[in-house]
C-alpha cells in the first residue's frame, strides 16, 4: 500500500510499504461524521505482460471533486497518480491474468480527534492506496440481472450524489438490501419521480442495435468513469449516443438492451426489471449481443488487444 498523511490541510511526502493496519482513536472524524471518499480503478495484466492502469487521471480528477464536496483537503492530482503506480508497481506480480484484475482503491479520511468537529473538517486524515487482485467479476458467465425500478425514494440527494463517497453508499443500503430479501434483486434502478438516475453502484444505460441511450449527467448522481469510457467507444463504433433525461416509462417499453456500467463489473446485461409489483422481461430475458460488444471493446482495450485511441491506459 502507499500512504500520506495530511495535516491543517497539507500532505505530507508518501510511502509505499507493506500492508499496515491503522490504530485510531475512538473520536477520529471519520466515525461520527463520515468524513471519507474513495476512488476504485484497476489495473490489467497486458497480453505483452505489461501492467496497464487504465483512466487513472479521471480516477484521481474524480477524487479532487469528491474530496471537495466533503470538505477535505483535495489531494493534487500527481500525488494520486504516483501513489497508485507505485502500488501497482509493488504489485506486479499479483496482477491476475485476464479476466481478472488488480483492484485500486485510494481512500481519503479525516482522523482529528474531535467529537465537537461535527460543524467544521478535520485538520488530520489520511490518504492511502490499498490494492486486492479481483477474479472476474462473474465467473461462469455473466447472468442477466434482475432490477427493482424504484420511484419513492433517492439514491443521495442533489449535489451530493457526485461524491463517492460511503455516506452515498450507506445511505442506499437499506432499499438496496430490502429489494435482494424481498424480491430476490441484485440492485435498485432509483429513478425519483420517475426519472432515471442510476443504481447504488453504477451508472445505467440502454442498448439496442443503432443507439445508447443514458441520463444526462446531474449532481445528484455519480459520474462513471465507466459510463464515460463506454459513450466514447459506442460513438467510435457508430452508435447513436444519447444523452437526456430518461423516463421510466421509456425504460419499460424499450425494446433493446439494458446494462448497468461500472468498474467492478464493466457492463452487466439486465435481464428483468420490477416495477410496481410486476416482472418485465427485458430483450430475450439474456444479456444481449450490443452490451457483449461494447464490453469486449473495453475490455480489449485494458488488456491491449485492441489500440488506445483515447489515452487511457498508463503502463507502468
Ligand atoms: C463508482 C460508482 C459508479 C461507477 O463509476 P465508475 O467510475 O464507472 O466505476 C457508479 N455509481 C456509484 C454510486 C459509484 O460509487
Amino acid at each position: 500500500m502507499a500512504s500520506a498523511r495530511f495535516e491543517q490541510g497539507k500532505y505530507s511526502d508518501w510511502t509505499v510499504h507493506k500492508i499496515k493496519e491503522y490504530s485510531l482513536h475512538p473520536g477520529a472524524h471519520i466515525f461520527h461524521y463520515a468524513s471519507g471518499c474513495f476512488e476504485g480503478l484497476k489495473a490489467h495484466r497486458g497480453t505483452d505482460d505489461s501492467a496497464r492502469i487504465f483512466r487513472l487521471d479521471a480516477h484521481a480528477d474524480r477524487l479532487v471533486e469528491s474530496a471537495k464536496m466533503l470538505c477535505l483537503p483535495p489531494p493534487p492530482e500527481s500525488l494520486t497518480i504516483e501513489m497508485v503506480e507505485a502500488v501497482v508497481k509493488a504489485n506486479r506480480d499479483e496482477i491476475p491474468d485476464p479476466p481478472g484484475s488488480l483492484y485500486l482503491r485510494p481512500t481519503l479520511i479525516g482522523t482529528e480527534v474531535n467529537i465537537g468537529a461535527a460543524a467544521h473538517p478535520p485538520v488530520s486524515g489520511e490518504f492511502f492506496v490499498i490494492a486486492s487482485p479481483v477474479g472476474d467479476y462473474f465467473a461462469g458467465g455473466k447472468r442477466p440481472l434482475r432490477i427493482l425500478i424504484e420511484e419513492e425514494t433517492r439514491r443521495s440527494t442533489a449535489a451530493f450524489g457526485m461524491a463517492k463517497a460511503g455516506a452515498n453508499y450507506v445511505s442506499a443500503l437499506r432499499t438496496v438490501v430490502a429489494a435482494h430479501e424481498d424480491l430476490g434483486a441484485d440492485q435498485v434502478l432509483f429513478a425519483p419521480d420517475g426519472l432515471v438516475e442510476e443504481t447504488g453502484a453504477t451508472n445505467f444505460l440502454l442498448v439496442d442495435d443503432e443507439s445508447v441511450v443514458t441520463a444526462p449527467l446531474t449532481d445528484a448522481y455519480l459520474h462513471g468513469v465507466t459510463r464515460d469510457s463506454t459513450l466514447t467507444l459506442a460513438r467510435d463504433l457508430g452508435y447513436r449516443v444519447e444523452e437526456r433525461p430518461l423516463t421510466v416509462d421509456e425504460v419499460l417499453s424499450w425494446e433493446g438492451e439494458a446494462a448497468l456500467c461500472g468498474t467492478a463489473a464493466v457492463l452487466t446485461g439486465v435481464g428483468t426489471f420490477i416495477h410496481k409489483g410486476e416482472e418485465i422481461t427485458v430483450g430475450n430475458g439474456e444479456v444481449g449481443t450490443n452490451t457483449m460488444r461494447l464490453q469486449e471493446a473495453l475490455t480489449e482495450i485494458h488488456v491491449g488487444k485492441a489500440e488506445d485511441p483515447h489515452g487511457w491506459v498508463r503502463i507502468v
